[in-house]
C-alpha cells in the first residue's frame, strides 16, 4: 500500500513539473560575471579594426541529428525549397579564445570522452542519451585533449547556452574554473527541461556557480544587450534570446579581423543563408528568428565579419 502511495506521489510530482516546467539546471548562480554593459554603437565603432584575440574553432565531434530539430521545416523558405526531414551531419565545436593578458578561455566545451565512455557515471540519463542519439556522436578531439593542447591553464568557460551538446565537455573542466552564461539562462522555466535538469545538475556538481553577463538594454536597441567582457572592447557578448532564454552570441576581435560566434541562434549554413531559425530544438521560434535577423543585419553592415555557426562551417 505504501509503495503504491509513493508511486502515485512520484507520478503526481512528474505531472506537476510537466505542466509548470522547471529550469535547465538548479546549479547555483553566483555573483554577476565580470565585464561592463556596452552598446551596439560602441561595438560597431571598433568592429572593423583587428583586435588582440587569437581564436581557434575545434571540431570536437561529428554528429548527425534530424533536420527538423535544426531547421523550422514549416517556414515558407523551407517549404519552397522542398526540404524534408532527414539525418543532417553536424559538428560539435569548442572555440579556444586566447587573450594576451587574461589567458585562455573556451567558448562552449566540446565533448568529454568520459561522457561517451560512461554517460551514466557522468549523470546523463538513459532518456537523454536515447533522445540525443549519442551513439551517432564520433569524437575527434575530446575536451581533455583540447585543454592539453593549450599553452597555460584555462581561465574560464564562456557559454552560448546550456544545452547538453554545449556543456558535454564539463566532466573535463577543472572544478575551480569560472563559468559564464547569459542572463536568466538557468533561472527561467520550460516544460521540456523536466527531462534534462537531472542530467545537467549532475554534470555541474562540484563546479563553480554560474555567473551571468551583466546585460543592460542596448541604447541603440539593435540587440537585447551587449557586454564588453574584458572591458577592453576585444570580445563582446551579445544577448540573443529565443533558442534559449539566455542565448548569447560573441563578437570576437581577432588578430585577423572580426569573428561572430552565433551559437545556436543558427545551427546550420542553410538556416543562416535563408534566414530560417532552428526547428524543434528551439524554445521560442519567433524570438529566435528575431535574434537571427538582428545578427544578419550586423553582418550585412560589416561584411568583413567571419560567421561561425552553431553546428556547421
Ligand atoms: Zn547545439
Amino acid at each position: 500500500m505504501k509503495t503504491v502511495r509513493y508511486i502515485l506521489l512520484a507520478l503526481g510530482c512528474t505531472l506537476i513539473l510537466l505542466v509548470q516546467g522547471c529550469t535547465i539546471t538548479s546549479h547555483a548562480v553566483g555573483k554577476p560575471a565580470p565585464g561592463k554593459a556596452s552598446s551596439s554603437a560602441e561595438m560597431e565603432r571598433l568592429i572593423d579594426q583587428p583586435g588582440p584575440i587569437e581564436l581557434e574553432t575545434i571540431n570536437s565531434a561529428d554528429w548527425s541529428v534530424p533536420l527538423s530539430g535544426l531547421l523550422n521545416l514549416k517556414s515558407p523558405a523551407a517549404i519552397q525549397a522542398g526540404l524534408k526531414d532527414r539525418d543532417e551531419p553536424i559538428q560539435v565545436y569548442a572555440h579556444v579564445l586566447k587573450h594576451p593578458q587574461r589567458g585562455n578561455y573556451l567558448v562552449d566545451t566540446g565533448v568529454s570522452k568520459k561522457l561517451l565512455d560512461d554517460p551514466g557515471k557522468e549523470g546523463v540519463s538513459w532518456l537523454v542519451r536515447k533522445v540525443m542519439h549519442t551513439e551517432k556522436l564520433h569524437l575527434n578531439k575530446s575536451t581533455a585533449e583540447i585543454l592539453q593542447g593549450m599553452n597555460g591553464k584555462l581561465s574560464g568557460v564562456i557559454f552560448t547556452h546550456l544545452h547538453l551538446d554545449h556543456i558535454s565537455g564539463i566532466p573535463d573542466i577543472p572544478n575551480d574554473v569560472p563559468l559564464y552564461i547569459g542572463a536568466t539562462e538557468s533561472t527561467e522555466t520550460y516544460k521540456l527541461n523536466v527531462f534534462v535538469q537531472g542530467s545537467n545538475n549532475q554534470l555541474f556538481e562540484n563546479k563553480q556557480p554560474l555567473q551571468e553577463w551583466p546585460f543592460l538594454p542596448d541604447p541603440q536597441n539593435k540587440f537585447a544587450g551587449i557586454v564588453d567582457i574584458f572591458e577592453d572592447s576585444s570580445v563582446f557578448a551579445i544577448s540573443v534570446p529565443g533558442h534559449t532564454p539566455g542565448s548569447v552570441a560573441y563578437l570576437v576581435r581577432t588578430t585577423h579581423g572580426p569573428v561572430l560566434l552565433t551559437g545556436d541562434t543558427s545551427h546550420t549554413r542553410w538556416g543562416w543563408e535563408h534566414t530560417v531559425e532552428p526547428g524543434d530544438y528551439t524554445q521560442d521560434n519567433a524570438h529566435n528568428l528575431e535574434s537571427l535577423q538582428r545578427l544578419k543585419n550586423l553582418v550585412a553592415n560589416h561584411p568583413q565579419i567571419e560567421v561561425r555557426l552553431g553546428h556547421q562551417r
